[in-house]
């Protein structure tokens, strides 16, 4: 089993990546040439005058071109291709950023496995689209040893039909020691659309070595995001005993982990905090700078920002030097 968080203890906030930039990308969306309303060029142009640098049109099976126009956002090559499953009529969804050429035949994949394979040959980056949406289970998606991301927020599938968040699943595959890149996304169908929008609700915050699709790419592939409807983190480093996050202004800041393991501070200092500790507030008392406790027990851990209207930022699941020894029950 890979893991590919051991080679990037703080992912994209390590040193070794200071010299990269920040990208606010939107991997996930549709236009008029699968099942959307916008047109290519509207779509681009909706998410460039909202501030994003990078777009991938994720058409279902198809590979959608649109015209960035001058100083336009990065466009990545992608389409959201599908996977059957052993047992159930539904399918699952991989998104292909970066490829320049479709499956031939244009068919569903036999397994999630094959889809993320064919992805990775292609030179590309494999995110698994909404597993909690497709209700999908660790044993689905162990076997895809080729996935590089999962979308830990589809924000498509939370706004209309409540079940767009997969942290759950995703820290099982943690647990098991595969580790998924950070990804949220909007999977936007209608976005900018007056009669109702399902666009700029998630996002992903890629470190690349440079401003271009190659290099988005290359950086969701090496685990270099973190996923977010709304907060910032702005810093994340080892220090003796734990690591210390800066972000936008918080309500809460937690290390998730595996089993009876983790910590987390809110701001409200009567709400009590455990292995976690706040460093500094802001002029409101939100937390902008926390401490948080290495795991006890086990190797991992991803931060988790809470913001006061309810946003979430997600880095993806960190190698942390827990001890992983036998839980003691005092039995
Ligand atoms: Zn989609």
């Amino acid at each position: 089993m890979t893991v590919q968080s051991a080679s990037w203890p703080q992912g994209p906030f390590a040193a070794a990546h200071d010299s990269g930039i920040w990208l606010r990308c939107q991997l996930h969306c549709h236009t008029t040439r699968s099942d959307g309303t916008p047109e290519p060029e509207a779509l681009v142009r909706h998410y460039a005058d909202a501030g994003f640098d990078v777009v991938a049109i994720t058409d279902h099976w198809l590979i959608t071109e649109a015209d960035s126009g001058r100083d336009g956002p990065v466009l990545v090559p992608a389409s959201e291709l599908s996977a059957d499953l052993d047992r159930a009529p539904f399918e699952a969804e991989v998104l292909a950023l970066g490829i320049a050429r479709l499956p031939n035949p244009r068919v569903p994949f036999a397994s999630i496995a094959a889809c993320a394979a064919w992805i990775a040959e292609q030179g590309g980056a494999a995110v698994l689209a909404h597993p909690r949406w497709s209700m999908l289970d660790a044993d689905d998606i162990l076997p895809a040893v080729a996935l590089h991301g999962l979308e830990v927020l589809n924000g498509g599938c939370a706004l209309e039909q409540g079940n767009g968040l997969s942290d759950a699943v995703w820290d099982r595959l943690s647990e098991r020691g595969f580790h998924l890149a950070a990804v949220a996304t909007d999977d936007s169908h209608r976005a900018g659309d007056p009669g109702g929008s399902d666009s700029l609700l998630a996002w992903t915050m890629v470190r690349a070595a440079e401003r271009s699709a190659a290099a988005v790419v290359d950086a969701v592939r090496g685990g270099r995001s973190y996923a977010s409807t709304g907060p910032a983190i702005h810093t994340l480093e080892r220090v003796a005993g734990g690591l210390e996050v800066a972000c936008s202004p918080a309500l809460a800041v937690g290390l998730v982990s595996g089993p009876w393991d983790g910590g987390r501070v809110s701001a409200d200092p009567a709400r009590a905090a455990h292995r976690a500790r706040v460093l500094e507030r802001d002029a409101d008392g939100l937390i902008v700078r926390a401490h948080l406790d290495e795991p006890e027990f086990c190797v991992w851990g991803r931060v988790e920002i809470e913001a006061a209207d309810g946003g979430r930022a997600w880095t993806g699941p960190l190698a942390l030097p827990g001890v992983r020894a036998p839980y003691r029950t005092g039995g």
